[in-house]
């Protein structure tokens, strides 16, 4: 038997290859075709195979693919900075580009921490989270993670844990309900500043719609405009982390603009390139640079890749195709259609507790019992069984966590690209619906 060379997710567990996609379909070396119902890992927001993308790549190719950054900048780079602005909320002006969302969460996280020291508070440092979270991989974020899984190895090397409930009105974790609750989940943050001391932190990060680690928790109106209030009473930046949410997936070109709210940094990657290279960025605002600025000048941050002009033309080349084609709007649009033919589900399935989300970023929560929202037994691994007999279907969806104490739930997020058809949707539905009919059988 041929040997692996490859270290892949499940070491020499077989996978599929891909030989080419077109729009919202990846189709395997066997010729079997897939409907890629969750844009990857909630990245290829536009499908695959895009022209005019592929166009903008092999010109920018043609001129320069690398530019060290600490000796020259780039058109596309300084363009697409520009573009970043003219969309970002508030005084959002600034954006420093890395290469993953794990790398843009570290270098909001430096800049939090240097923006403390350019105005002589040296002692804020730490990072408030929550513990239904995912923030990246690399030890400085995956501190202010919550997802237990990918933490426990490196608990000795991680410097922050996650201390705040999340917004999760499925589960309240105060057994509350929205609105009499007083959004007590909001009055955490306060009660942990208080605990800690505002003196010692820097800065206070959430998904303004949790991803990978709770499919799709969307907080309660009024949420972020108390984190907003309390942030500001003690001294604390706000970052919003929309590495899954941002670029036009959930109806806004960033989900935070759902509310009534300001962050001071944004956390991008995923959907900026749609997939088609890597690259993510850190935006930053004028509030924020003010003092560093006027102080040393200078973000201690960076890697060779960073604000690499292949990349940055391939953003460019997406965000201009999402204005062409108006894909905030249909994103919204499309998330109502899908939502609704989803909740339709819901009430024939023996399994679905609870479906929520806001455009194209939609999240299933799946319990065994209806009566007191039972989650299946963790040993089960019913996520794993949904997202492997989906594949087998032809159907691609993405494995997330739910349950109160973040891995004690089984969850799944469906988040096509935003390009997809209405029929195409159907044909989603109705592949996740004989998905979770197989899985109901097998359970009797
Ligand atoms: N932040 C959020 C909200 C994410 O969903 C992810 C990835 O899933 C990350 C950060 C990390 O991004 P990357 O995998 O590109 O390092």
């Amino acid at each position: 038997m041929k040997r692996d060379y490859l270290i892949k997710p499940v070491i020499n567990e077989s996978y599929k290859q891909i030989s080419y996609g077109s729009g919202v379909y990846l189709y395997d070396k066997d010729g079997k075709k897939y409907l890629d119902g969750s844009s990857g890992a909630v990245t290829c927001s536009l499908g695959h195979g895009v022209k005019e993308i592929i166009k903008a790549m092999n010109k920018q190719a043609e001129k320069v693919s690398f530019v060290y950054r600490s000796q020259f900048t780039t058109e596309p780079a300084e363009k697409l900075a520009e573009t970043i602005a003219k969309l970002a909320p508030a005084d959002l002006n600034w954006t420093f580009f890395v290469n993953s969302g794990s790398e843009a969460t570290e270098t909001a996280m430096k800049i939090a921490i240097q923006y403390w020291q350019e105005r002589g508070q040296y002692r804020k440092t730490k990072i408030l989270s929550r513990w239904m979270s995912y923030h990246g991989i690399t030890i400085g974020a995956l501190s202010l993670s919550g997802h237990t899984d990918r933490r426990y190895r490196f608990v000795p090397l991680l410097d922050e844990n996650p201390v705040i409930s999340p917004p999760y009105c499925y589960r309240c974790p105060y057994n509350e309900s929205f609105p009499s609750c007083g959004l007590q989940c909001a009055n955490e943050l306060e009660r942990a500043i208080k605990r800690i001391g505002k003196d010692h932190i820097a800065a206070f990060i959430a998904e303004p719609i949790v991803g990978a680690a709770g499919a799709a928790i969307t907080p309660p109106d009024g949420y972020y405009e108390k984190i907003r209030e309390v942030c500001d009473r003690h001294e604390v930046l706000f970052i919003a982390d929309e590495v899954m949410t941002g670029i036009a997936r959930t109806g806004k070109m960033f989900a935070i603009e759902h509310w009534n709210t300001r962050p001071d940094m944004i956390v991008l990657g995923k959907g900026l390139t749609a997939g088609y290279t890597p690259l993510a960025a850190t935006v930053v605002s004028d509030r924020v640079m003010e003092p560093i600025l006027s102080g040393s000048k200078q973000i201690m941050s960076g890697h060779t890749y960073s604000a690499n002009p292949q990349s940055a033309a391939t953003a460019q080349a997406v965000l201009d195709y999402m204005k062409d084609y108006s894909l905030t709007e249909a994103a919204r649009e499309k998330g109502k259609y899908l939502l609704n033919k989803l909740q339709h589900l819901q009430t024939s399935s023996n399994m679905i507790g609870d479906i929520r989300g806001k455009g194209l970023l939609i999240g299933i929560e799946f319990i065994s019992n209806f009566k007191n929202k039972q989650p299946f037994n963790k040993q089960m691994n019913v996520t794993n069984m949904i997202v492997k007999q989906a594949q087998l279907n032809g159907l691609l969806i993405y494995p997330s966590a739910a349950g109160i104490e973040g891995d004690s739930g089984d969850a799944v997020l469906i988040a096509p690209p935003l390009t997809i058809t209405e029929l195409e949707m159907d044909e989603l539905v109705s592949l996740f619906k004989k998905t979770i009919k197989e899985i109901e059988n097998q359970f009797g």
